[in-house]
């Protein structure tokens, strides 16, 4: 397993460098929607060729005036439903801030994670937020933009489980995986190929059930990301995270190929944000250190 996730490391490096690639230094302006008043400031002076700034500033949505995110809303802290009917978390905090700066409102598209790349794909959905690891298999669908996060895949047991190591995994255990995460590529990679194999996997349509599942003992463990496994092993009781070293992924947006304008109003949204300390505070809300 390790073997395999170093690979994909290298992989994912190199790949987050070339995803941030490509950017506009003109001001986002969003077509039909009300511009800030900042954003009317920066235009007046600007007073460059009005033909030229609408170029490098013009980008569609998929609804005028509105930045849909595809996303699924059972993800803690990075996206969940509220207990006012809609939705909060890291992600959609962050992607609420971005839309501000392009003069657009957020609308959050909850559906399963396996749908979020494709929604994009096929311009359902302007942006997939969704604690989105940056792969390079990934980045042949979708582009990312800059990443605003890490995350890393632990191991969640009973209390009491013989399985105390990652290598304690390959002793014919059943993990539970949410269906189409890198926790699922990863353990049910061919055991050549440092996983698990498949029919040592069951998939799930949400980490929720996954745990629901282990804690039925139909499933031995579970491999998730680390802040959605401490948030599910806080409300619990009898399940602990193995202490085990894996590799850090990138959290990224993914955005359509084919609207390079978006992705590049959506990146340097992105990049003031993380500049200007937003992300960070957004992040200490919901994270506590240790
Ligand atoms: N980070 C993992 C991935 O991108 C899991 C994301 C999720 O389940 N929302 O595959």
């Amino acid at each position: 397993m390790k073997k395999y996730f170093a690979m994909i490391l290298a992989g994912m490096m190199a790949v987050s460098l070339a995803a941030c690639g490509g950017s506009s230094n003109a001001p986002a302006a969003a077509p039909a929607a009300e511009p800030a008043a900042e954003a009317e400031a920066q235009t007046e002076e600007a007073e460059a060729p009005e033909a030229e700034a609408q170029t490098d500033a013009a980008f569609t949505t998929v609804a005028a005036g509105e930045l849909h995110m595809a996303t699924n809303a059972a993800f803690p802290p990075y996206e969940m439903t509220s207990d006012n009917g809609g939705y909060e978390g890291i992600d959609v905090e962050i992607a609420t801030m971005i839309a501000q700066k392009l003069g657009l409102e957020l609308v959050v598209d909850d559906m399963e994670f396996g749908s979020v790349i494709t929604s994009v794909q096929s311009g359902k959905a302007d942006i997939a937020m969704a604690g989105l690891t940056v792969t390079e298999e990934r980045m042949k669908n979708v582009d990312f933009t800059e990443s605003y996060a890490t995350g890393v895949q632990v191991i969640i047991v009973p209390e009491g489980s013989d399985i105390q190591t990652v290598d304690d995994l390959a002793n014919d255990k059943m993990i539970g995986v949410q269906d189409g995460t890198t926790g699922y590529i990863y353990c049910s990679a061919p055991v050549e190929d440092g996983g698990y194999g498949e029919d040592h996997v069951t998939s799930y349509t949400n980490g929720a059930m996954a745990i629901e599942a282990l804690k039925g003992g139909k499933v031995d463990a579970v491999v998730i990301d680390n802040e959605p496994a401490k948030a599910f092993v806080a409300v619990n009781d009898g399940l602990k995270i193995l202490d085990t070293e894996y590799i850090v992924e990138n959290y990224a947006i993914g955005i359509s190929k084919d609207n390079p304008a978006l992705r590049d109003a959506v990146n340097n949204a992105l990049k003031e944000l993380i500049a200007d300390g937003s992300v960070q505070t957004i992040v200490d809300k919901y994270i506590t250190a240790e």
